[in-house]
This record gives C-alpha cells, sequence and structure tokens, in this order.
C-alpha cells in the first residue's frame, strides 16, 4: 500500500493523502487545520525521517488548504502546488476568496506554483499527471496515476456524488465538461476529498455521477 489516508481530527477535514512514491513523497491536501496535531503526528510518522518532497492542494476552499500553514513549518515541502487558476487567493492570503472566513479560521500568504495540464509529478513508482478540472473552483484539479489507474479528485468527485458549485467561480455546466472529460481516462481507484475512498469501482461511480448530472 502506498497511498495512505492521514488521520484526521476536525468534522470539516478534506482527507489528507499520502503518496509514499519510493523515490518522492507527496502529500494531497491539509484539512482545516483546526488542531492539527493527529494530522502532523500520523505524516511524521508516514514520512519516517525522508523528507516530503511535494503538497499538492486540489483547490482553494479552506478545509483543503487551511492545515498548510503547520505543515509547512513542520516539514517544510520542497515544492507546493496547486491549479494555477485557484493560486492567487493563496498567494494574497485571501480568507474570503479561500472560505477561511466561512470556516472560522484564516489564511496565511503562501507562495505557490502553479500547475496546468498535463504537468507531470514524478516520484519514483508513482507518476502522476495534472488534469485541470474546473465546476467546483474555477482551478480545481485532479491527479492521475496511469500505471494504477488511481485518480485523486478533490471535490470534483465523491463516492456518491460531486461538488457542489456554490463557489463565485464554480460553474455546472463546467463540472459537467470536467466529468466527461475524466470519462476519457480508464480510472480504478478513486480518492476523492471527502467520504470513504475505493480501491476499485471508480469509474462506475464517474458514470453514475455523469448520469445524476446529465451530463
Ligand atoms: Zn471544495
Amino acid at each position: 500500500m502506498t497511498v495512505t489516508q492521514v488521520d484526521l481530527s476536525s468534522l470539516y477535514d478534506s482527507n489528507i493523502y499520502f503518496i509514499d512514491g519510493g523515490r518522492k513523497t507527496l502529500l494531497v491536501d491539509t484539512g482545516t487545520g483546526f488542531n492539527p496535531e493527529p494530522s502532523l503526528n500520523s505524516i511524521r510518522k508516514l514520512l519516517n525521517n525522508r523528507r516530503l518532497d511535494y503538497l499538492v492542494l486540489t483547490h482553494r476552499h479552506f478545509d483543503h488548504v487551511g492545515g498548510m500553514a503547520r505543515i509547512i513549518k513542520e516539514f517544510s515541502p520542497g515544492r507546493i502546488l496547486m491549479g494555477e487558476g485557484d493560486a492567487e487567493p493563496i498567494r494574497e492570503g485571501d480568507s474570503e476568496a479561500t472560505m477561511g472566513t466561512a470556516f472560522g479560521g484564516r489564511i496565511e500568504r503562501t507562495d505557490v506554483e502553479g500547475l496546468k495540464e498535463g504537468d507531470v509529478l514524478d516520484l519514483g513508482d508513482w507518476t502522476l499527471t495534472v488534469i485541470e478540472t474546473p465546476g467546483h473552483t474555477a482551478g480545481s484539479i485532479c491527479l492521475y496515476d496511469a500505471e494504477r489507474k488511481a485518480l485523486f479528485t478533490g471535490d470534483l468527485l465523491f463516492m456518491n456524488g460531486v461538488g457542489n458549485t456554490t463557489d463565485p467561480t464554480g460553474d455546472a455546466g463546467e463540472l459537467k465538461a470536467s466529468l466527461r472529460k475524466l470519462s476519457g481516462y480508464d480510472i480504478i481507484g478513486l480518492y476523492p476529498g471527502h467520504g470513504p475512498y475505493l480501491a476499485k469501482g471508480g469509474y462506475e461511480q464517474l458514470r453514475g455521477a455523469m448520469r445524476m448530472m446529465g451530463a
């Protein structure tokens, strides 16, 4: 097992996934950072004295990025990355646009690198390709490993559901188009931003979501 779900501590936390790629390590999302010790301890154990090479944020929302400041302080990730379309409010420390204020938290200015369609993160045994999937937010991304056919979806696609489009940059038409785009990929494992993940059956979940949305 080279992908592990990090312990969470708040009801509002996004899932946090740790990928041990053999040569490099990567963390997907950070939770809210409210009461962060359980997550930090879990990440420390998983790293086992190695460095955290990549921190990737699936999108701008506070429940996914709020824990970033503590994780950066503790583990000094080599690169901090997210979809370019969602990067600006993080660079500016904009607690409104990231929903920090709505969650009762705040975001610090953070220098994140922008990712775009087709960018590749090579971890050794895992090779993650960036797929731009707007709809839940303008800069939402998925990460896909072609060898395992594993997909990390953030808040685009969950088990038995899809993300909302209530963000000012959200758009239902774009969300449907993103689902259709993903249907061109062979998907087995599905690792969403909330709720359970599936080692198998990812493609069926996608087809179900497309039917539900009329995509
Ligand atoms: Zn979200």
